[in-house]
């Protein structure tokens, strides 16, 4: 018998699972996407109350969970709140390393967005600089229209 503290063999289990599924994204998001897919345009929508405009659009203001109407379009340029560089290579990643995830506040936004970053030397990129969008060529009405943000 071991005692409850003596290290023990870790067991590991390959297992796969595959499950389909399809889900809405809503009025709000769906607008959203659509956007973006047809007119290269990013939107987000202010709330009543704290007039913040939040981006990507939302139903719902996080801070104050009043119901937003107005649309606002924001700019596809903005400023990079933070990132991080990945330098590895994976089957699941996005794009060819290095890239960046970032959070990027929209030129008219007050929230920032979640995107990869890409282009320029990575060992250049300052919290701060200004990046501008790049569409995909073939969009279908989801978050990566944008291919990524590039630094400006
Ligand atoms: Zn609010």
């Amino acid at each position: 018998m071991r005692k409850p503290n003596e290290p023990v063999e870790e067991l590991v289990y390959q297992g796969r699972i595959k499950v389909p599924y399809t889900w809405s994204v809503g009025e709000v998001g769906s607008r959203f996407f659509i956007e973006l897919r047809d007119n290269q345009k990013i939107f987000g929508k202010r709330c009543p109350a704290c007039r913040k405009v939040l981006v990507p659009a939302r139903k719902i203001c996080g801070i104050c969970s009043k119901q937003t109407e107005e649309w606002v379009e924001v700019g596809n340029q903005g400023t990079v709140q933070t990132f991080t560089v990945v330098r590895y290579r994976s089957d699941v990643q996005p794009l060819k390393p290095p890239f960046g995830y970032g959070i990027i506040k929209l030129d008219g936004a007050d929230t920032g967005m979640a995107h990869l970053l890409y282009g320029s030397d990575p060992a250049k990129w300052k919290i701060g600089m200004k990046v501008k969008a790049v569409f995909k060529e073939k969009r279908t009405g989801n978050i990566l229209d944008i291919k990524y943000f590039e630094p400006i």
